[in-house]
């Protein structure tokens, strides 16, 4: 489905991509970890536009993706949330969903995505007239992975969903990203410094150093590595 090719990226000077390859298969979960500043998030911002990459080649679906703009990108089935979230504190739970589906004209499926997040997170559905800014950082995370999804992403790219929740709600986040990619047939692609949970959803991971991929193996070798389990697990 994605496939990334010797990619480079810069800041002004700062190459914080160096080189990387990697690829994702439709169905799949793939996480990629790392430490903190090992381009993590870079990856992510030049897969979906923001911080287009200077050299190399990402494709979609076999279609060069690489020097298109965000928008275009999005049109084309990938869409991001964020680090941070970024909902809009402003508007309501409803209006920032509605933002979610602004480039779709299927309104009876825009409607049946509704209450499928809906059912995901019923809490959104009590607060659909709050504004966004109201809302706990456990539920702003929830509000920023529907809105993704009223887009109908076939890859949805998600950047460090547990940070700075409490454990109660990353296990519930995670569980929800393993529904969403069984039950909404949706590839996932995700961004984690908390690689034990996101490697016990994956199915496949790639681990990132110094904007290099250094390691990729399934999830479950990736968390027997002795290596893996000393720098990135804790153990
Ligand atoms: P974190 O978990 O801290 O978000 P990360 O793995 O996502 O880390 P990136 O944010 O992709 O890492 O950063 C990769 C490198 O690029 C780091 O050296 C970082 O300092 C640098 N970098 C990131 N954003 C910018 C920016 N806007 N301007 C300059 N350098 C940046």
């Amino acid at each position: 489905m994605l496939e990334l090719n010797g990619v480079h990226t810069y800041y002004g000077n700062i190459q914080a991509l160096k080189g990387i390859s990697l690829e994702i298969r439709s169905g799949e979960i793939i996480t990629l970890i790392g430490a903190n500043g090992a381009g993590k998030s870079t990856t992510l911002m030049s897969i979906c536009g923001v911080v287009p990459p200077q050299a190399g080649e990402i494709r979609f679906r076999g279609e060069p993706i690489h020097g298109l703009i965000p928008n275009r990108i999005v049109s084309l089935g990938i869409c991001q949330v964020p680090e941070g979230r970024h909902i809009f504190p402003q508007l309501t739970v409803q209006e920032n969903l509605d933002l979610g589906a602004f480039l779709r004209t299927d309104k009876a499926e825009i409607r049946r995505d509704l209450d499928y997040v809906f059912s995901l997170f019923p809490i959104l559905e009590e607060r659909r007239h709050q504004p966004g800014g109201t809302l706990s950082g456990g539920e702003q995370q929830m509000l920023a992975m529907s809105r993704a999804l009223m887009a109908r992403p076939q890859l949805l790219l998600l950047d460090e969903p547990s940070m700075g929740l409490a454990p109660l709600i990353i296990r519930q986040i995670f569980e929800i990203i393993r529904k969403i990619n069984q039950e909404q047939d949706t590839t996932i692609f995700l961004v984690e410094q908390n690689a034990n949970q996101a490697l016990r959803i994956a199915h496949r991971g790639y681990v990132i150093e110094n904007g290099r991929i250094t390691l990729t193996d399934t999830a479950d070798r990736l968390l027997s590595n002795p290596e893996v389990q000393k720098a990135y697990l804790g153990m």
